[in-house]
């Protein structure tokens, strides 16, 4: 089977990091062009906008959204107009109804949309999924708190309206627990604490309800220094379950059962062959639709001003 004719939208931080690595080694793909406002990658034809690119490469198959989410939706419905496969970074848009527009599109013209939680790709997630599927679980707390300074420098999107600020990673959470508790969770509670000078919460604390009034905690906080939590703590009664790292290491009562290396976007350009080979969708917004109820029901503080 020929290579899918491939390109990238957005050449920034992931999708150098993670993006350009998994595409090189998937032998299912052939990297035409990249389109990015200021940037160029050596050795591939570079272009502005995603208009000139697809002019320029009437070849190309399939993109592969790595812009910030405020631009998402006018990028992808642009390329689903010219008939091309769509993978988008999470989160899939800047609104629902954005990704409702694109999920409409796609169907109606069979192409492939994939909304990718690289977060459900992590090593321990289906483990995890697997292991609690026969028990009953009686708590879950999520910590996500990371140093917005280290891992997101000079990023300032995500301080804008539809940057999610510290939903940012904390949509990785809940990417996860969407995907291994047993559904529907619904938002009971939301605190949000913005900078008196961004548009986007720096911290965050949401309280979510499963069914037969599971209680889920979830803590996000952007200010974190020295040590770093990406951790999920599930009480069951058959025994305790952590994950942590992101979703790549699992503890079942101390004891470590799984720990794997990294293979989270390389996952997913793995899911993705298939789906623009027959012409499927794989949208699923549960992590987004908690975020954008947090964002509607949650109560606001102001706090210090983020200085950079
Ligand atoms: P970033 O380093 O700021 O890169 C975003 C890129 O988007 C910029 O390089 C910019 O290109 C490009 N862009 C902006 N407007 C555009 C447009 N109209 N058309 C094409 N490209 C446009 O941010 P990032 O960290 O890579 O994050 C991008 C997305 O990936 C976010 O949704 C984020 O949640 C997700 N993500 C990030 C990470 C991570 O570790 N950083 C991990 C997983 C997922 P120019 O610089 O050329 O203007």
């Amino acid at each position: 089977m020929s290579p899918i004719q491939l390109a990238i939208i957005g050449l920034g931080k992931i999708a150098r990091d993670q993006h350009l690595p998994s595409l090189a080694a998937n032998p299912n793909y052939h990297l035409v062009a990249v389109a990015s406002p200021h940037n160029k990658l050596d050795g591939t034809p570079s272009y502005p906008n995603i208009e000139t690119l697809l002019r320029e490469h009437p070849e190309i198959e399939a993109v592969s959204l790595c812009c910030t989410p405020q631009v998402r939706y006018e990028i992808a419905r642009y390329a689903l107009e010219q008939n091309k496969h769509v993978m988008l970074e999470k989160p899939p848009g800047a609104t629902l109804n954005e990704v409702a527009g694109l999920v409409d599109m796609a169907q109606q013209r069979q192409l492939a949309l994939f909304a990718t939680w690289h977060s459900r790709e992590a090593a321990a997630v289906e483990p995890a999924r697997e292991w609690l599927a026969g028990r009953t679980i009686r708590s879950v707390q999520v910590t996500w708190k990371e140093d917005v300074r280290v891992w997101h420098p000079g990023q300032a999107w995500i301080w804008k309206a539809g940057g999610l600020g510290v939903f940012d990673p904390g949509i990785n959470a809940l990417s996860i627990i969407t995907r291994i508790l047993p559904q529907p969770l619904v938002l009971k509670d939301a605190e949000l604490h913005f900078p008196s000078n961004c548009e986007t919460p720096i911290a965050a604390e949401l309280t979510l309800q499963g069914p037969g009034g599971l209680p889920v905690r979830a803590e996000f906080d952007f200010r974190q220094t020295g040590p770093q939590s990406w951790d999920i703590d599930i009480e069951t009664d058959d025994g305790r379950l952590l994950l942590s790292k992101g979703g790549s290491v699992m503890h079942v009562d101390g004891k470590q059962t799984v720990s794997a290396p990294d293979r989270e976007y390389a996952n997913l350009y793995a899911r993705f062959a298939p789906l623009v080979r027959e012409r499927r969708l794989d949208v699923d917004l549960a992590a987004f639709r908690l975020v954008a109820d947090a964002f509607m029901c949650g109560r606001r503080s102001v706090v210090d001003p983020f200085i950079e």
